[in-house]
């Protein structure tokens, strides 16, 4: 049975779909303030085509991201085609989604009847506020927290907060944010900041570390650090009353390339081996030139055996990804 497997002996199992780079949220350490480069968007019979030829090359879980997903119409059906899928044990994938939460209170219940298993939602701040400055648009919040409460009312469990913190902009938030993961019984996950952003505004400085966080919320409550998998990108931690968990994703800090599990397919349809590639390689167009399955399935296997052995954050010499964070899909 052939399963994707890099040069390094990694197992790729994870794979993430942009269905578009639109979105419609502006964050100011994501986009710039116009609307800048789009890629196209396939019609969702092409996603789904690589989905089906990837699970069966021993992909488990794909997660569904942008741009906002939630801004293309036809995605509950989507996820319904996705979840027909087998893996290679016969299951079915489990099906993610990440979303900034806009427009999520009012279809969370049909995406999980159609068979979404977990959302994630972005939030920079649990203030209204301070969330409108980062993502420069007015009243969102309230949106943004209904959609985490229908979620959860639909049972999408856990769902999980996604949150990125600058130095001198949302740092204070950390503890309002171990108050949310308690009071609203969400996992918070504080990414530190990489350098993908469309106003090239990363230096090392900005980046709030894991130490940090863990050192800031240690004070508002002890913290225990809890096991997670081997392939998990985040170190999670419980309060030692048990209520209230988060994630620290350490990219900068401790990088976790050694058990990466991911590939990535970008809304017009190019595989992506690693966020910070140099090159991607276009599965849809070899699909547009007519590429049978098995074609498509060797042009897999040849570019996931070359996927890169690690980023080079803060590393001189360090070369910029080929496209930003909200055009590969985060
Ligand atoms: N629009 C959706 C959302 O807001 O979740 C999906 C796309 S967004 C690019 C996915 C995630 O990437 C968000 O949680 C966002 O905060 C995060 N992100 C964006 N730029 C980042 C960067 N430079 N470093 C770390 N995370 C970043």
């Amino acid at each position: 049975m052939l399963k994707l497997t890099d040069n390094f002996g990694r197992s790729i199992h994870d794979l993430r779909i942009s269905i578009t780079d639109r979105c419609n949220y502006r964050c100011v350490y994501c986009r710039t303030g116009t609307n800048g480069a789009a890629y196209a968007e396939l019609p969702f019979d092409d996603y789904l085509r690589m989905a089906r030829i990837l699970v069966g090359l021993g992909i488990t879980k794909i997660r569904l991201t942008g741009g906002e997903p939630l801004l293309r119409k036809g995605i509950v059906e989507f996820v319904r085609d996705l979840a027909k899928l087998r893996t290679l044990d016969g299951k079915k994938p489990e099906i993610a989604l990440t979303t900034n939460g806009h427009l999520l209170a009012e279809i969370a219940q049909p995406l999980k009847d159609a068979g979404l298993d977990r959302v994630t939602v972005s939030m920079d701040a649990v203030d209204p506020e301070r969330f409108a400055r980062i993502t420069r648009v007015p009243n969102g919040y309230d949106s943004v927290l209904a959609g985490v409460r229908a979620s959860r009312q639909a049972g999408l469990d856990p769902v999980k907060i996604n949150c990125v913190l600058l130095r001198g902009f949302n740092e204070d938030q950390i503890i309002p944010f171990g108050m949310f993961t308690r009071e609203e019984r969400v996992v918070v996950r504080f990414i530190e900041f990489m350098p993908l952003e469309e106003d090239r505004v990363w230096t090392p400085e900005i980046v709030v570390r894991l130490d940090e966080i863990v050192e800031r919320m240690s004070e508002y409550l002890p913290l225990e650090e809890m096991t997670h998998e081997h392939s998990e990108t985040a170190r999670r931690y419980r309060f030692s009353d048990g209520v209230g968990e988060i994630g620290i994703i350490a990219p900068v800090s401790h990088p976790f390339c050694g058990h990466c599990s991911r590939i990535r397919i970008t809304s017009d349809g190019k595989l992506r081996t690693c966020l910070f590639s140099a090159w991607d390689h276009d599965l849809h167009e070899l699909m547009q030139r007519g590429a049978t399955d098995e074609k498509l399935t060797e042009f897999i296997v040849k570019v996931v055996e070359k996927k890169e052995e690690r980023h080079h954050i803060g590393e001189p010499g360090f070369v910029p990804a080929s496209r930003t964070m909200v055009h590969i899909g985060g």
